[in-house]
C-alpha cells in the first residue's frame, strides 16, 4: 500500500494488547496471569516535547520490562496504555487533557476488572505521570476489595530513579531537573527522537522551596514522607518544563530506562513469579 505520509516513528519490540488478537491474548493466558498496565497522560511538557510524552514513557517502560521478564521465563501481557490522567495543573497549556480524580479511578477499575474477568489475577499499574499515583492507589485498593483473589500493585519507579540521580553520573545536570527536564527529555529522545525539538528547549529552574513541593527527597512521589498536591504549572514555570532539556542525550535516556526497568523487573519477578503460589 502506498504511503502518503512520512512515518513519524516506528516501534520495535514486543506487542501490547493493542497489536494482539483476542486469540493471542487467550494463548498468553495459558502461560501467565500477570498484566502490566501503563498509565499515561496527555499534557504539556514544554515547547520541545510532545503532549503524549507520559503515555509514550509508560508504554515504553512496560514494553522493556515485559521483554526482560519474558527472557527470564516470566511472561506478562502488556495491557492497554491509558492515554489520560489527572493533569489539572497543566491545563494552563493548550492541548492538555485532564480527567477528574473520580473518572480516572473508575476508568482504571473497569480496565482492571475487565482483565480480571478474562482470567488475569496479577494487575500491575505502572505510571508515566506521577500525578496519577493517588488515583492509581485508590483504584488498586478498590479492585482488591471487590475481588476474591486479585493482587494489584502500583509501581512508582520515580523513587528508584531519584536515588540514581542523587548518586550522580546518570544525568549531566546537578540542578533541579524535573517535568520535561534533562532526564525525561532524554527518555523520549531514546525512543521517539523525531518527536523531540531541542531547538525549542528552554532552560528554567524552580527555586529550592518550590522544587521541594514538586520533586525532592522529602516528597512522597520521590521517596519522602510528605505529599504536596500540585498547583498550576502555568504559575510555576512560564515554559511548562523544569530543568535544562538541552543537556539530554539518547545515552542518558537509555541509562534512565535501564534503572527503571531493572527495578520493575526485579520486584515483579520476586513478588509475582518466584514467590507466587
Ligand atoms: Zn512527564
Amino acid at each position: 500500500m502506498a504511503r502518503d505520509a512520512e512515518d513519524l516513528y516506528v516501534i520495535k519490540g514486543p506487542k501490547t494488547i493493542y497489536e494482539m488478537t483476542s486469540a493471542e491474548v487467550g494463548a498468553l493466558l495459558e502461560r501467565t496471569k500477570t498484566v502490566l498496565i501503563p498509565v499515561g497522560a496527555t499534557e504539556d511538557h514544554g515547547a520541545h516535547l510532545p503532549l503524549g510524552t507520559d503515555m509514550f514513557e509508560a508504554r515504553e517502560i512496560c514494553r522493556r520490562a515485559a521483554a526482560s521478564l519474558t527472557a527470564l521465563g516470566c511472561p506478562v501481557l502488556i495491557g492497554p496504555t491509558i492515554p489520560f490522567g489527572v493533569s489539572t495543573f497543566h491545563m494552563g497549556f493548550p492541548g492538555t487533557i485532564t480527567l477528574t480524580s473520580s473518572t480516572l479511578i473508575l476508568l482504571l477499575k473497569e480496565v482492571m476488572l475487565s482483565l480480571y474477568q478474562h482470567g488475569f489475577r496479577n494487575l500491575i499499574l505502572v505510571h508515566g505521570h506521577d500525578g496519577n499515583l493517588p488515583q492509581m492507589m485508590v483504584a488498586a485498593q478498590d479492585v482488591v476489595n471487590e475481588t476474591p483473589d486479585a493482587t494489584v500493585a502500583v509501581m512508582n519507579w520515580m523513587v528508584e530513579l531519584a536515588k540514581a540521580y542523587a548518586k550522580g553520573g546518570l544525568i549531566k545536570s546537578t540542578k533541579g531537573e524535573s517535568h520535561g527536564g534533562e532526564g525525561e527529555t532524554a527518555r523520549i529522545i531514546a525512543t521517539h527522537p523525531e518527536l523531540v525539538d531541542l531547538s525549542q528547549a528552554q532552560e528554567f529552574y524552580l527555586q529550592p522551596h518550590e522544587l521541594r513541593k514538586i520533586q525532592s527527597p522529602e516528597h512522597m512521589k520521590t521517596g519522602g514522607g510528605i505529599f504536596y498536591p500540585t498547583r498550576s504549572y502555568k504559575a510555576l514555570t512560564p515554559v511548562g518544563s523544569i530543568g535544562n532539556p538541552a543537556l539530554a542525550t539518547e545515552e542518558t535516556g537509555e541509562k534512565g530506562y535501564a534503572v527503571i526497568v531493572d527495578w520493575l523487573v526485579s520486584i515483579i519477578k520476586r513478588d509475582f513469579f518466584d514467590e507466587a503460589q
